[in-house]
């Protein structure tokens, strides 16, 4: 009994027609003596019919018998369902197909959940849906899933073929180069004592491959991280990695828009305008307090140091006099903010150092604050114009060193948008995506604990040429050739234009970083090498392709669109990885362990 048709397919026009299917029991009703089956396959469901007194009994028998998730494969007759009985929810709603003979291909054991239950993730603990992975993603939502990052995937082939990349597999056996995130380590077996590390990001091998003269590639690499896992993030992931050779910032802007607007419109429809908007990171931070905004909504942050420098309310004229800044927003229409939630609010401000939270709520005409009796009017009329202070608003206050005030009103900014959601003040449509570039980082960061300078985003990316005089003498005020592309305050993807030069890379890593060169040599070594030997000028990016396809699919979780991800803890609860290993093979590998085997 081969199938005729999937159980997406039949339509009025099939009835008469007499058809195979073949899938599982997805759900089973009796009805009068009449037992009504679903069947299901990866396409959809369409209803079969088995009627006691047009099959032969053996065939009936073999009917009542079947449980959820049998799989069998049944010949009848496509016919129109009776007056009253159409669904109009499934493609085949309208017919149903009187069986007349019915195979059993495999029974199921009873299930530890429901397969037909829409309900399922949330009502069955994620534990155990990771447990039955395999019963999971039968669920029509999980297939979706799968079957729209599989189309994701071949766009993107498509597009980046087309645009002249060529797809290149670089090694996940690599070495360990401790930057960054901590590395997952591969004992060698033939090289006694010496460990493979698995590749963070092909970072290096593919700027290698543009000092080879490949000039476009592309690959959907894994990447691993062994960190500890923050709640979304998994061990091993999928980047869209891509490097070209001569091009500037703005040929990987262009590059990346085409390739977006390419996904949108295979995966949702959707035309997205182009080209994206590009901020410095000192505004998105100014604006939004975040280097990943999302621009789905206002609620901006508005400085007002100039206003206060001379203010009589002490709080806010010292933090400018030493150096400060004043900040506020206004979170329209949450002046009815519960008690509880300005105290989350204020406990968002003291993460960060700062001593409370100032807030004014604007309630029958009357501005409601402490503070507001140390305000001139001018500073009121110059809060009043500058944020639009009506009836009902609630206005926020930062104020602090710049960083610091934009990043508390930042974390505040999201949160009353949360609230506001709730409370249906503010209404986002799942089909708007404000996609941005984030540009001109400062390539590095400060470390006070270690007292050096960090890459903000690696140590490959090129300083903006006009600030490379200051790398040594000023390290703070360069700006790297850094970006990051971001959609409804997601970042989806980062890179820069690389340092081709092998001497700025070298004065970068020993004198900026102050790496000590014998390090430099052995960790970095074959790059400074290969660069000596005609290395182009190249950029790249990579874009995170598991978060991608989880926005496309409306979801919270990449674990979703993952079809065998790990828990927080790393470990895969169907396989039970990761598991111990027996002496020999321990003994092969020259190791020794330390810690007690676990019964
Ligand atoms: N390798 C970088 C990363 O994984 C991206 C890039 O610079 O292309 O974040």
């Amino acid at each position: 009994m081969k199938r005729t048709h999937h159980c997406n397919e039949l339509r009025p026009e099939h009835i008469g027609q007499t058809v195979t299917l073949s899938g599982w029991v997805h759900s089973r009703r009796d009805l009068g003596g009449v037992i009504f089956i679903d069947v299901r396959d990866r396409e959809g469901r369409t209803q079969t019919v088995y009627d006691p007194s047009d099959l032969p009994p053996e065939v009936f028998h073999r009917a009542e018998a079947l449980r959820s998730e049998y799989v069998i494969a049944v010949t009848g007759k496509v016919r129109r369902r009776p007056e009253g009985t159409t669904n109009p929810k499934i493609a085949t709603g309208e017919v149903e197909v009187a069986v007349s003979s019915l195979t059993v291909l495999n029974q199921a054991d009873v299930l530890p959940f429901q397969v037909d239950d829409p309900e399922v993730a949330s009502k069955v603990n994620e534990e155990l849906r990771l447990k039955y992975r395999y019963l999971d993603l039968r669920r029509p939502e999980m297939i979706r899933n799968l079957r729209m990052r599989s189309k994701v995937a071949i766009a993107t082939r498509q597009h980046l073929d087309e645009q002249g990349f060529l797809e290149v597999e670089t090694p996940t056996l690599f070495k360990s180069t401790p930057e960054g995130a901590r590395e997952f380590v591969v004992p060698c077996r033939t090289n006694p004592g010496q460990f493979y590390a698995l590749p963070q990001s092909p970072q290096q091998f593919k700027q290698i491959l543009m000092v080879a003269g490949v000039e476009r590639y592309f690959q959907l690499a894994r990447c691993y991280r062994d960190e500890d896992l923050r709640a979304d993030r998994q061990p091993e992931f999928t980047q869209v990695d891509i490097e070209m050779s001569f091009v500037d910032r703005e040929d990987l802007y262009q590059l990346i828009e085409g390739l977006l607007k390419r996904i949108w419109k295979v995966a949702l429809g959707i035309d997205l305008p182009t080209p994206f908007p590009r901020l410095s990171f000192h505004e998105v931070l100014n604006r939004f307090g975040i280097d990943k905004p999302d621009m789905r909504f206002g609620l901006e942050l508005v400085d007002f140091s100039e206003e206060f420098r001379l203010s009589s309310f002490k709080l806010f004229n010292s933090v400018v006099a030493s150096g400060g800044v004043v900040k506020a927003l206004n979170a329209k229409g949450l002046a009815c903010a519960t008690q509880g939630q300005l105290d989350a609010m204020t406990e968002i401000a003291r993460s960060f150092g700062a001593k409370g939270l100032a807030f004014i709520k604007i309630e029958n005409g009357e501005w409601k604050s402490p503070i507001v009796k140390f305000f001139t009017e001018a500073e009121k009329a110059a809060l009043q114009n500058k944020l639009n202070i009506q009836e009902g608003d609630l206005v926020l206050f930062a104020a602090d060193q710049w960083l610091n005030a934009c990043e508390i009103l930042g974390k505040i900014r999201l949160y009353c948008a949360e609230v506001l959601k709730a409370q249906g003040k503010l209404i986002i449509s799942p089909n708007q995506f404000n996609f941005l570039w984030v540009v001109d980082f400062p390539l590095l960061s400060f470390d006070k604990e270690m007292n050096r300078w960090y890459s903000s985003h690696h140590p490959f990316t090129a300083p903006v040429e006009e600030d490379v005089p200051f790398l040594i003498s000023d390290p703070k005020r360069v700006r790297g050739q850094h970006y990051d592309v971001v959609v409804n305050g997601v970042e989806l993807g980062g890179g820069s234009i690389r340092i081709h030069q092998p001497d700025i890379q070298k004065t970068v890593f020993e004198q900026v970083l102050q790496i000590p060169p014998e390090m430099v040599q052995a960790r970095f070594g074959y790059m400074l090498d290969a660069f000596r030997y005609g290395a182009p000028p190249h950029g790249g990016i990579a874009l995170g392709f598991d978060r991608m396809v989880a926005i496309l699919c409306g979801t919270s979780s990449i674990r979703d669109v993952i079809a065998f991800p790990k828990t927080a803890k790393g470990t895969c609860l169907m396989t039970e990885s990761p598991g111990q290993v027996d002496v020999r093979q321990l003994r092969d590998l020259h190791l020794e362990l330390k810690v007690a085997k676990k019964e």
